[in-house]
């Protein structure tokens, strides 16, 4: 297991060694990703270790980078696929498909042919449906497998309306239902857990209303029969804080929340974090290209835009930032944007940040999460490459796209 006598809760932007992030972004160009793959696996140990009897799965879908997958699973941990690419990659990864878990929103069929191929081959494959129509669409396919039964709790935690999934009627089997399905499941196939997955970005004064729904899913398992579910699964939402003067959420007290929340059950207790394990484990490097005098502010242009990490034109996230080249100029106020052709193509507002010129580098925190895996190939921009950093060492684990990767499928 990974040591984590050395493994603070949170890093911080300001914590990173600012000297080797500017010769990365020497050495391997602009806009650059760097991921601690050391700090992922620190991430997934430490909370694993805060819920000792649990069974922690990685969601592979905040950051499906091999490489990250490989540390999840050199780390102990299982992984948790939304779709079937997610699900090869896992296998390509090394993990074994009889521990991977599916969960199936709105499948297309392309997924549910790929799953039950797999399934067919590795029975301990799990299914988790949100919809009686998906086991409709598996019976149609001959698998009487291990389900696991998604249950819309009615009560949404998360740090933006549109990541919190638990009171959004796309997500689970409406809560009073719940039982019916559970007949049915047991009859056609083999029902081995309940799971909700209630929203994201959890810190620890939301975790009141996230336990509320981490309640309701306990009642259900009960009412269901839990001794007769292998396991319990809380799904994942526990949040990192982006902003300099967050607090770490509190694991003990998570942990403690959340048992009490679910109450005494037989089955195994499940949890799915994505963005926790990744998120403070990736640095964003781009350098400044334009400092512009505006009436009202300080506009500096860098290489990295919308393309590169989509999460603050998406969700208005905060990522932090550090001017990497001159930490040490006086502090100054700027907007900070790319150049991409929308005025959502802002990382920050008024942020003071060591006074940038041009071909400084910057530093972007918390890209780990949702930040490589949302990037996209807009503006024809080829998407940055991506450096792992793992016992000291640095390694391009993807390198950088040309234009004939953004081209090469078009006839
Ligand atoms: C996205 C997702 C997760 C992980 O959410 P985080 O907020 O990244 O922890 C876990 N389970 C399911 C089913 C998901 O869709």
């Amino acid at each position: 297991m990974t040591d984590l006598a050395d493994s603070p809760a949170v890093r911080r932007l300001a914590d990173w060694d600012h000297d080797r992030l500017a010769s990365l972004a020497e050495e391997y160009d602009t806009p650059l990703y760097v991921t601690d793959l050391d700090r992922v696996k620190e991430n997934y140990t430490r909370f694993a270790s805060a819920f000792p009897d649990a069974e922690v799965m990685y969601a592979a879908k905040a950051h499906t980078g091999k490489a990250v997958l490989e540390a999840v699973l050199e780390a102990g941990g299982e992984i948790e696929c939304a779709a079937w690419g997610e699900l090869q990659r896992s296998i390509d990864a090394g993990a074994d498909p009889n521990t991977l878990q599916y969960t199936a929103v709105n499948p297309p069929d392309h997924d549910l042919d790929y799953a039950t191929d797999l399934a067919a081959e590795n029975p301990g494959l799990t299914i988790t449906i949100g919809a009686t129509d998906t086991l409709d669409r598996l019976a149609e396919r001959g698998y009487d497998g291990r389900i696991a039964i998604r249950i819309n709790p009615g009560i949404g935690t998360g740090h933006h309306e549109k990541v919190a999934t638990g009171a959004d009627a796309k997500f689970g089997i409406p809560y009073d239902r719940v039982p019916e399905v559970a007949d049915r499941v047991r009859e056609e196939f083999d029902l081995v857990g309940l799971h909700a997955h209630a929203g994201s970005g959890v810190l620890t004064e939301g975790l009141e209303e996230h336990c509320r729904a981490i309640e309701r899913v306990g009642e259900m398992a009960r009412r269901v029969g839990d001794e007769d579910l292998e396991f319990v699964d809380v799904g994942g939402g526990y949040g990192v804080p982006y902003r300099e003067d967050d607090e770490p959420l509190d694991l003990e007290k998570t942990s403690n929340m959340v048992r009490d929340a679910v109450g005494d059950l037989e089955a195994t207790l499940k949890l799915e974090p994505g963005r926790y394990v990744v998120a403070d484990a990736s640095v964003i490097l781009s350098e400044v290209n334009t400092i512009k005098e505006a009436p009202d502010t300080t506009v500096v242009g860098i290489d990295a835009s919308l393309a590169t990490l989509i999460r603050p034109a998406m969700f208005g996230s905060y990522h932090p930032m550090y001017n990497v080249s001159a930490p040490d100029r006086e502090p100054h106020e700027v907007t900070v944007g790319g150049p991409v052709c929308t005025s959502a193509d802002v990382f920050a507002h008024d942020r003071p940040v060591a006074r940038p010129e041009r071909e400084d580098i910057i530093a972007i925190g918390n890209a780990g999460s949702y930040g490589y895996e949302l990037a996209s190939q807009f503006h024809s921009q080829p998407r940055p490459a991506e450096v792992a950093l793992e016992n000291g060492e640095a390694r391009v684990v993807r390198r950088r796209e040309t234009l004939d990767d953004v081209t090469r499928v078009e006839q």
